[in-house]
């Protein structure tokens, strides 16, 4: 049949039309053959090993692509390779009688077991990089070699890539790439991301929907895969891939520029980054600076926390790229959805628990480490110190003295330390919005975090996908606290910028230039697009739309009227980057 249309979830921006490639590993059943206990045995010694080679030989290419994310995946797993849990498990279920490859397969679906009672994302993430290298063995044993084709390009569809398989994604020969499972969240959609390969994550059973060599296109800016596409279908996204080549070629060209609106009132664009992978792209698109550095990568480990020199090294490079721009670092953020595994405790309302600035003034020894590390870094650039999930005041004033503490400690070992260090607050709590104005006047500035501002304003789970109708960072409540939080900021003379994930919705931006916003951070893919929009309106205009939107009384409404508001002023937007509510 032509035109089958699936729907998932658009993971990474972009749209691409080729030829499937199916890689059906999950499917793959293995063999229930068995030799002697101890050639079973001798034959999982020997996959081990040859494992071993494969995964040395993709962290030389890695070295060689200078991937160093990527290369902290494949290491981890190198480890993994040898980690006693996984070989005496395997040993012990060959010694039961299992054929070494059963064996690998039934280690496989006893962790699975265990965690799916897990709801933690990042959790899940951990069991994904055992199941990979697991799998990778039992695919030596099969036979079978198990690595993606690159023989011409293609779109990939698996039921699920872990961080590895994407991180080693050669751009050339992966056009996109479709997966049955997963999240805008897990590392899979963030790599993607980072690389900029145009994905779909979460279309359940589309492996089961498309074969090997058949015409498809995705689209990821909606989150859509069309299989087989009729020839109209296929005009109409040969037409949107052209527009949207055009449309980044006139970007391009504004990449210099700075993102001021026609009357003259410049915002400053900065990228928001998840993994150092994303710096060079945040260069490349042209970032005055990064906004929000998520640190919480850098705590992703299985073995207690990273130490001072790792942390800075990490600081260092940053800091470095962006010499006198600002490079903000956010303090661990750990919690909630976030929840890593040494830090793993179970608590019934995770968003309202130990999460953020709560857990490391608790740790102080964390909070001071990482402060420590990011004062070192602050003599290669300019770097400022931002706190997440602050709700009191005295939480600010108790990071205060932690921080002088740390400046004095430094100091005291000869250390030369660039002052006065910024610090400033995420404002993602009500509390912190309602109570601004005196916020205002102990720190350096605001950044806005609109994903948890919306989900405690509103109530709503950001992760749920049940209720997401109900979240959106336009609903009138959220847009209220932060024309509050603004005003609070200016009044007191400090700035205040927005780093959620309103600042990549194209409709959003100009209520935020309304609202007064001086500095947007975001994805660094997204930065183009976002100055195109700013580069295209007036600052009256937007002013106007803001007092609009202030008026209304629903998300529905708000949404609705500044989607219109964009493609008056964009019409060339409309199939390219907004879904417009028709009703
Ligand atoms: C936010 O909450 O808007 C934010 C930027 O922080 P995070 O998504 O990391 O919680
Ligand atoms: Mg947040």
């Amino acid at each position: 049949m032509k035109n089958r249309v699936f729907r998932g979830i658009p993971a990474s921006s972009g749209i691409v039309m080729g030829k499937a490639y199916v890689l059906s590993r999950e499917i793959f059943v293995p063999s229930l053959a068995r030799k002697t206990t101890e050639e079973e045995l001798a034959t999982f010694y020997s996959a081990i090993k040859s494992t071993q080679r494969d995964l040395e030989g993709i962290i030389q290419r890695l070295k060689e692509q200078k991937s160093h994310e990527g290369l902290k995946l494949i290491e981890v797993q190198l480890l993994l390779l040898k980690d006693p849990f996984f070989v005496e498990t395997v040993e012990n279920y060959i010694r039961e009688g299992e054929g070494a490859s059963y064996a690998i397969h039934k280690f496989i679906e006893t962790l699975k077991t265990e965690f799916e009672t897990i709801g933690d994302p990042y959790i899940k993430d951990r069991f994904l990089d055992i199941k990979d290298v697991a799998r990778r063995v039992m695919r030596k044993i099969e036979g079978e070699t198990g690595e993606l084709s690159y023989q011409e390009p293609h779109v990939l569809f698996a039921h699920d890539l872990t961080p590895s398989d994407t991180a080693q994604l050669d751009k050339e020969y992966v056009l996109g790439f479709v997966t049955e499972t997963g999240g805008k969240m897990s590392h899979t959609a963030i790599i993607a991301r980072a690389l900029g390969i145009p994905a779909v994550v979460g279309v359940g059973g589309i492996l089961k929907e498309v074969k090997n060599g058949e015409q498809v296109i995705i689209d990821g800016f909606r989150g859509v895969v069309v299989v087989a596409p009729d020839e109209d279908t296929k005009r109409t996204y040969e037409k949107r891939i052209r527009e949207y080549r055009e449309y980044e070629k006139k970007l391009e060209k504004a990449k210099e520029l700075p993102a001021t609106t026609i009357d003259g009132k410049e915002i400053d664009l900065t990228a928001n980054i998840e993994i150092p992978l994303e710096l060079k792209p945040a260069v490349e698109n042209g970032a005055r600076g990064i906004g929000l550095y998520r640190t919480e990568f850098i705590f992703l480990t299985d073995d207690g926390l990273p130490d001072e020199e790792t942390q800075f090294r990490y600081y260092r490079e940053a800091a470095e790229m962006f010499r006198d721009l600002p490079v903000i670092f956010r303090t661990l953020d750990s919690g909630g959805d976030k929840i890593l595994g040494w830090q793993y405790l179970k608590e019934d309302n995770p968003f309202l628990g130990w999460r953020g600035i709560r857990l490391t003034l608790d740790r102080k020894e964390i909070f001071l480490s990482q402060v420590r590390a990011i004062l070192k870094a602050s003599s290669y650039g300019n770097v400022k110190i931002m706190l997440p999930m602050v709700s009191s005041l005295e939480e600010v004033e108790r990071a205060r003295e932690l921080l002088e503490e740390a400046i004095n400690g430094l100091e005291k070992e000869g250390r030369h330390i660039k002052k006065p260090v910024e610090m400033g607050i995420m404002v993602e709590i009500p509390s912190a919005a309602i109570l601004s104005e005196h916020f205002a006047k102990h720190v350096d500035f605001f950044s806005i975090g609109t994903n948890d501002l919306t989900q405690y304003t509103l109530a709503v789970d950001r992760t749920n996908e049940r209720i997401s109708y109900l979240f959106d960072h336009v609903n009138p409540a959220v847009v209220r606290l932060m024309r509050q939080t603004i005003d609070a900021a200016h009044e007191n003379g400090i700035w205040a910028g927005v780093c959620g994930e309103i600042a990549s919705d194209p409709v959003a931006i100009p209520l935020l230039i309304g609202l007064n916003v001086d500095e947007l951070s975001l994805t660094p893919a997204l930065i183009p697009q976002i100055k195109g929009i700013i580069r295209g309106i007036s600052y009256q205009e937007c002013v106007k739309i803001a007092q609009e939107v202030l008026k209304m009384d629903s998300a529905r409404k708000v949404r609705k009227f500044l989607s219109q508001e964009l493609l008056s002023r964009f019409p060339h937007l409309e199939n390219l980057l907004v879904e417009v509510d028709n009703d």
